[in-house]
């Protein structure tokens, strides 16, 4: 028998389940930039255009020549949880090689965003296909010239979600926050062009021709790329722990900035932040930096097996270790012995 006594509690409709989804996946432009690349990445793009206006508030485009997408890609990959990328489960527990797996974000933003994607399959002859999506209804898929590689433009972010963009911060700060994500994806694969626009504005390019160095340089200028000094550290020369490596670009302690916002770390080739990492980072430079001074660093940690949850959700960009103590002291040690060796610490001994 039906209950027939009054509840307050009803089952939302489902525009309304899917529309509170969404704004957990794409929270800011921000987050659409993050994933937009991390297609191109994981689409083996070797360049990257992305384009933002207003912040990325009124435009985000993220123009890669990856392998593209046919016209049946396309239409299934604005559909809801549709990958290429896993099978199922099991793919999940033998590790995961792209950035992506969860099919969600192309569905995500077009159902918060009036999005219009172009692609062309790279290799054949394959034409290309426009297709527009608003509000997270299909508009058109229609044949288009476009280059091989695919273009995704998002305008007018959470036009039908008025809760969400009232949220949103300045242009600065939302700027920032795309700066920021696309700076570590281009510190990441200096093997890929990537580049950075706002408002009319080139804000960085890199040349794509595989140098950290280099690609140090086209982000951040010639004076922090001077004082990087390069870490390499493995295997026996690293102190027990679940790290097998540590490498990257430090700066001298001079070249500081009073946010940690240029602490770029990865693990495993994802661009994460560990508080275990961190701390090293602060450890090996000691009181060399003055308080609340943070150095320029990008570096890359690789871990072995299950010492790391690899599958990190899409929103969390903190991963711990089951050994945190162990990862700090290896992380301390190698960026120690590097500046060390460049002889940018004072001995630890008193001095004279
Ligand atoms: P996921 O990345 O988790 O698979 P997405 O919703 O981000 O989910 O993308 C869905 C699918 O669309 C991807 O699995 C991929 O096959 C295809 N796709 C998305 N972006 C691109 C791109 N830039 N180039 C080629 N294929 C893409
Ligand atoms: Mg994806």
């Amino acid at each position: 028998d039906a209950p027939t006594e009054h509840t307050e509690i009803h089952q939302l409709d489902e525009d309304t389940v899917a529309r509170i989804a969404a704004g957990e996946v794409v929270e800011r432009p921000a987050s659409a930039v993050k994933e937009l690349t991390e297609n191109s990445l994981d689409a083996d793009a070797s360049r990257i255009d992305v384009t933002v206006e207003n912040g990325g508030t009124e435009l985000v485009r993220v123009a890669d020549d990856g392998h593209g997408m046919s016209e049946a890609d396309l239409r299934a990959a604005v559909r809801q949880h549709t990958t290429s990328k896993i099978a199922g489960l099991e793919d999940l527990e033998s590790g995961v090689a792209t950035l992506g797996f969860r099919g969600e974000a192309l569905h995500t933003i077009g159902s918060v965003s009036r999005m219009t994607i172009r692609s062309r399959p790279r290799d054949g002859d394959g034409a290309g296909t426009e297709l527009v999506f608003e509000g997270g209804e299909m508009v058109s898929v229609e044949p288009v010239g476009c280059p091989g590689g695919t273009t995704v433009e998002v305008v007018d972010l959470f036009y039908n979600t008025p809760a969400r963009r009232k949220f949103l911060k300045t242009t600065a700060t939302e700027f920032a926050h795309v700066n920021r994500i696309v700076t570590r994806y281009a510190l990441a694969n200096p093997d890929v062009a990537v580049s950075l626009t706002h408002d009319d504005r080139e804000v960085f390019a890199t040349t794509g021709q595989g140098d950290l160095q280099a690609a140090v340089l086209a982000v951040y200028g010639r004076e922090v790329a001077s004082a990087m000094i390069l870490v390499e550290v493995d295997g026996e020369s690293l102190p027990p722990g679940p790290l097998e490596s540590v490498s990257g670009l430090v700066s001298h302690p001079e070249t500081n900035r009073s946010s940690s916002e240029y602490l770029a770390t990865y693990v495993n080739g994802r661009a994460v932040t560990a508080d275990a990492i961190r701390e090293g980072i602060m450890g090996a430079y000691g009181t060399q930096l003055g308080g609340d001074r943070y150095p320029f660093v990008v570096c890359f940690h690789e871990v072995s097996g299950d010492a790391v949850d690899v599958n990190v959700h899409p929103r969390k960009r903190e991963v711990r270790f089951d050994d945190d103590d162990a990862v700090r002291r290896q992380v301390d040690a190698a960026i120690e012995s590097a500046l060390l060796e460049h002889g940018l610490l004072r001995s630890r001994a008193p001095r004279g």
